[in-house]
């Protein structure tokens, strides 16, 4: 029986278990396959506050794992594949755990950005393909850059890493952009943006130094060609990590869960959800550890007047 247990570990869920600890809730948190999260994938982070000469992101992880840990939070390494947040305490089923029972739920299980499952993706990650142009974009200063996708945030890094590159060039699978309007005029207004539309991307070509270029099948004339490129970033999309709530909970029509505006708190009492689970829009490391902060206090709030009224009821 635990009084508060977080899923996740990255920025958010940490964030989060830094503050409960150190309100002496002795936080359970749960590490799951990427421990870390989406940071121990990316290079240098330069963007994190207080980090004049940037830090790599594994380390800043690390740091907030450490933090957490000299407050006493406890870690536990487990994947969860059930909950049952119907009763009180909730129940959660972990692979290599077992079952845990506990009065408050953090949940910071994150998102996690869609690939497009190509040969040379995966393995050039970090060597020219990117899933992030926020964080990765500087990198690419006088290059030239490829992103894939048709929908606002393709629009929105082409537009972004425009302020790097030569020439950004995106190339998406049909003729028609899903973008909003003015996402797309902007785009098409822009002179260093170009188009290689009805393209579905089959490969990515790296050679010893990374990234040099992108294999496309017109899908019109099925004919092939490589686009040659420094880096690819891979803008379709986010999937968030809510599968195992089976749809106990509140979400978007995407899987996003919502919470009260201005606070962590789902429709359910008790359960709390920050990062980038419950936000589509700015996904940064800092807006995470912001809402971990106050899935925190939130939840200390939740619990101090559980034990006001368990108090009352035995009187
Ligand atoms: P999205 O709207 O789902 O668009 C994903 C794009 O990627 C689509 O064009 C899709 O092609 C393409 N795609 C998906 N799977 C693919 C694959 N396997 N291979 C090639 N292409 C693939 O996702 P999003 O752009 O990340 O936006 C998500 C949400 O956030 C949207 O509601 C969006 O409006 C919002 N958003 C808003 C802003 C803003 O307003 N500033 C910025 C970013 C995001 P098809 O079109 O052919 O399906």
């Amino acid at each position: 029986m635990q009084k508060v247990v977080v899923l996740g570990t990255g920025p958010a869920g940490l964030t989060a278990a830094i503050y409960l600890a150190r309100a002496n809730m002795k936080p359970l948190v749960i590490e799951g396959q990427e421990p870390g999260g989406q940071l121990t994938i990316t290079t240098e982070v330069e963007n994190f506050p207080g980090f004049p000469d940037g830090i790599m992101g594994p380390e800043l992880m690390d740091n907030m794992r450490k933090q957490a840990e000299r407050f006493g939070s406890e870690f536990k390494r487990g994947w969860v594949t059930k909950v049952d947040l119907s009763q009180r305490p909730f129940t959660l089923t972990v692979d290599g755990l077992g079952e845990i029972k506990t009065e408050a739920l953090i949940i910071s299980t994150g998102a996690s950005a869609k690939l497009l499952e190509i040969p040379g993706e995966k393995e050039n990650i970090g060597r020219g393909v990117s899933t992030c142009a926020t964080c990765d974009g500087f990198f690419f200063r006088g290059k030239k850059i490829i992103v894939v996708g048709g929908g606002d945030s393709a629009m929105e890094e082409a537009n972004f890493l425009t302020k790097f590159a030569t020439e950004v060039r995106v190339v998406h699978r049909r003729n028609e952009l899903r973008a909003s309007k003015i996402m797309q005029e902007r785009a098409k207004n822009n002179p260093k943006i170009t188009w290689s539309l009805n393209c579905t991307p089959v490969e990515v070509i790296a050679g010893e130094k990374g990234v040099t270029g992108l294999k496309v099948r017109n899908n019109e004339t099925g004919q092939e060609e490589v686009l040659e490129t420094d880096g690819i970033f891979v803008a379709i999309g986010h999937r968030p990590n809510t599968a195992f709530l089976e749809g106990q909970l509140e979400t978007d029509d995407v899987g996003y869960i919502i919470v009260k505006p201005g606070t962590a708190e789902t429709n359910i009492p008790g359960v709390f959800a920050c990062g980038d689970v419950q936000d589509h829009k700015y996904r940064q490391a800092i807006t995470a550890a912001g809402s971990g902060c106050m899935a925190a206090l939130d939840c200390e709030r939740y619990l101090e007047g559980q034990a006001v009224h368990d108090w009352s009821k035995t009187l």
